[in-house]
């Protein structure tokens, strides 16, 4: 499916053009539902963005709309914690929300993050 539109609207959005081919990215894995590629400022060995191709802006708008797909994202994320061979050691799945959040990209994206000691959770405000 294209996600370039909205309810007949046009979208801008970065990660709808990457998931039109539009701007590259370095896909490490791609269901049907979901596109998995590797962040382009990574902040650990291991860092990869999952994201539903259909356009929801944050977690709470996929998982109210559509659950299913929110599932989707989460197996996608975990399988691609797997074939980076990060479970064993231990990893992170974060999904920034909104202001505070500290979300910059407004397509709902999962980061996994792994490959070396994550650090705190949270850093001091
Ligand atoms: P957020 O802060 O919204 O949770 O995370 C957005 C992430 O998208 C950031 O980690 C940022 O490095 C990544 N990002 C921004 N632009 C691009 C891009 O064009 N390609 C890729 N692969 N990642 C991007
Ligand atoms: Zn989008």
């Amino acid at each position: 499916m294209t996600c370039l539109t909205i309810h007949g609207v046009t979208n801008d959005c970065l990660f709808c053009r990457i998931v039109a081919g539009e701007i590259p990215a370095d896909v490490v894995r791609e269901t049907d539902s979901t596109l998995a590629f590797r962040d382009i400022r990574p902040k650990a060995p291991v860092h990869v963005l999952v994201i539903p191709k259909a356009h929801y802006q944050d977690v709470d708008d996929l998982t109210a709309a559509d659950p299913g797909l929110a599932g989707d994202v989460l197996a996608a994320a975990a399988a691609v914690a797997q074939a980076e061979g990060l479970p064993t050691a231990g990893y992170r799945m974060i999904f920034n929300t909104g202001g505070y959040g500290g979300q910059e990209v407004f397509h709902v994206h999962a980061h996994v993050l792994g490959g070396a000691p994550l650090g705190p959770m949270v850093s001091p405000a």
